[in-house]
């Protein structure tokens, strides 16, 4: 049984996928204006172990984030460097892709965008006006909260604060500002338009993750997630809006990430706390490293970043690395007949455990840990085959498609396209243009594939 923390309904509750074995999972993506920084990774890798752990679990997981590239933050960035919207979103929706693979985090399906998906606002903000939800207000389109009844239930807001009639017209809010919120906001100069029957403008945040995820989950799907920043205002607004169009529950489950603090404090730019992946590459740190520290906190407790804390992520992700090298390269004995291990099939049972039990990580790297201390204990005493000893890397390498902590095997085989670039360099050699075969080799070079002209013909070796 796989259990989760339900924010809707403030309990662990057994995870009941609506269809046998299928997961359909919405995660809200970056806003594109600016590089994420390691609290929006710590949402992303959470995300990730679940998303994981599910498929170790043997789901079938369709997953969807959101690419955010309009909105009030957008908007601001693209202006302030007087740059198309497009063109400025574009340069960090790349450095996005390139930190999560970077990160080792698994891609979703789709990464819709949302000046993509402006029909799929545009038909949903028709039809919350058409069945009243919602009313036009000099130009801009509006929520009236005092016509979904259930507003709050995520969040548990205090209905008493709820303003009837006030509006809200920003992205983002503070829980003072429970007022009837914006689905479209009227053209404005310096601001992207699009047409619509109900009036030229631009969509507000909050309806792109409703039209965006039910155009691909459907009005029904399992999981969604977020930090716990989202709930309110976000998440909120997303129910309000997707419940009150389709006239049915829109998610059965909401699980949210705690927050990530640097040295104890929020994370801010002016204190000097700020990082980036990229500072944190800069410094020279493995982003294997931040990643095994940023999973291995439980998703709901907050986790407090320091170069210490990294550090001894890293020393006990070396201790792992280390035990599986000096297993694969201990001679042992071989058994004199098959064996079962049974300290790496209870470590297994115990790391899946307590991973279904609201992906307890501490609990799962424990048994991962006791595994080591056990193997190593008999390993001590002499009392382990070469079986057995294949049996505990088995498992910790089982154990790693949900971490994907450990070095990559070596890859003994070069890509299609390195062959290719070869296969060209030989080509350019032949018909002696040095120039063009000197360029290929550098840039082999760079990616870390060393060539040599011998008799026989050319050899290649990694040098990194
Ligand atoms: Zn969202």
């Amino acid at each position: 049984m796989i259990s989760f923390y339900n924010t809707l309904s403030g309990e662990v509750e057994e995870f009941k996928p609506r269809l046998a074995g299928q997961a359909s999972l919405y995660t809200c993506g970056p806003t594109v204006y600016d590089y994420p920084h390691i609290g929006n990774y710590r949402a992303y890798i959470f995300e990730d172990l679940l998303k994981r752990f599910l498929l170790f679990s043997d789901f079938k997981v369709t997953h969807v984030m959101n690419i955010t590239d309009v909105d009030d933050k957008t908007i601001r960035g693209a202006n302030s460097l007087g740059m198309p919207l497009y063109e400025y979103t574009k340069k960090y929706t790349e450095a996005f892709f390139e930190d999560i693979k970077t990160l080792r985090i698994l891609p979703a399906d789709y990464y819709p965008r949302a000046t993509e998906h402006i029909d799929d606002m545009v038909r949903m903000i028709k039809g919350l006006l058409d069945k009243g939800y919602a009313y036009i207000k000099d130009g801009s389109v509006y929520f009236s909260l005092a016509k979904f009844p259930d507003y709050g239930k995520l969040s548990k807001i205090n209905k008493d604060e709820l303003k009837a009639g006030a509006r809200v017209e920003t992205d983002e809010y503070e829980k003072e500002s429970v007022y009837d919120f914006v689905l479209w906001k009227k053209a404005k100069p310096g601001e992207p338009v699009w047409e619509t029957e109900f009036g030229p403008g631009r969509p507000g945040w909050h309806i792109e993750c409703s039209a965006m995820s039910t155009r691909y989950l459907g009005p029904n799907f399992d999981i969604h997630c977020g930090g716990i920043d989202n709930i309110f205002p976000h998440h909120e607004n997303e129910i309000a809006q997707s419940e009150a169009f389709y006239g049915q529950k829109f998610v059965n489950y909401w699980l949210h990430c705690h927050h990530l603090v640097v040295d104890g404090e929020k994370m801010s730019k002016s204190k000097g706390n700020f990082y980036t992946l990229r500072d944190l590459l800069a410094r020279n740190i493995d982003p294997v490293d931040l990643r095994f520290f940023l999973l291995s906190t439980h998703y709901r407790k907050m986790l407090n970043f320091t170069f210490d804390n990294l550090e001894q992520a890293k020393a006990s992700r070396q201790r792992i690395i280390d035990f599986l090298y000096e297993l694969e390269h201990q001679s042992l004995a071989e058994a004199s007949q098959p064996e079962s291990e049974p300290l790496a099939a209870a470590a297994l049972t115990n790391f899946k455990e307590s991973l279904a039990d609201d992906l307890n990580i501490s609990a799962a790297l424990a048994a991962l840990f006791e595994l080591i201390r056990g193997t190593n204990s008999r390993l001590a005493k002499s009392q382990l085959s070469r079986q057995a000893a294949n049996q505990v890397l088995a498992a910790i390498y089982q154990m790693d498609q949900v971490l994907a902590v450990l070095p990559e095997k070596k890859e003994e085989e070069l890509t299609a396209e390195i062959m290719k670039k070869i296969e060209q360099r030989e080509q350019a050699r032949l018909e002696k243009n040095f120039a063009l075969a000197d360029s290929i080799r550098q840039e082999l070079l760079q990616q870390g594939i060393m060539l040599e002209d011998t008799k026989e013909g050319v050899r290649w070796k990694k040098i990194k």
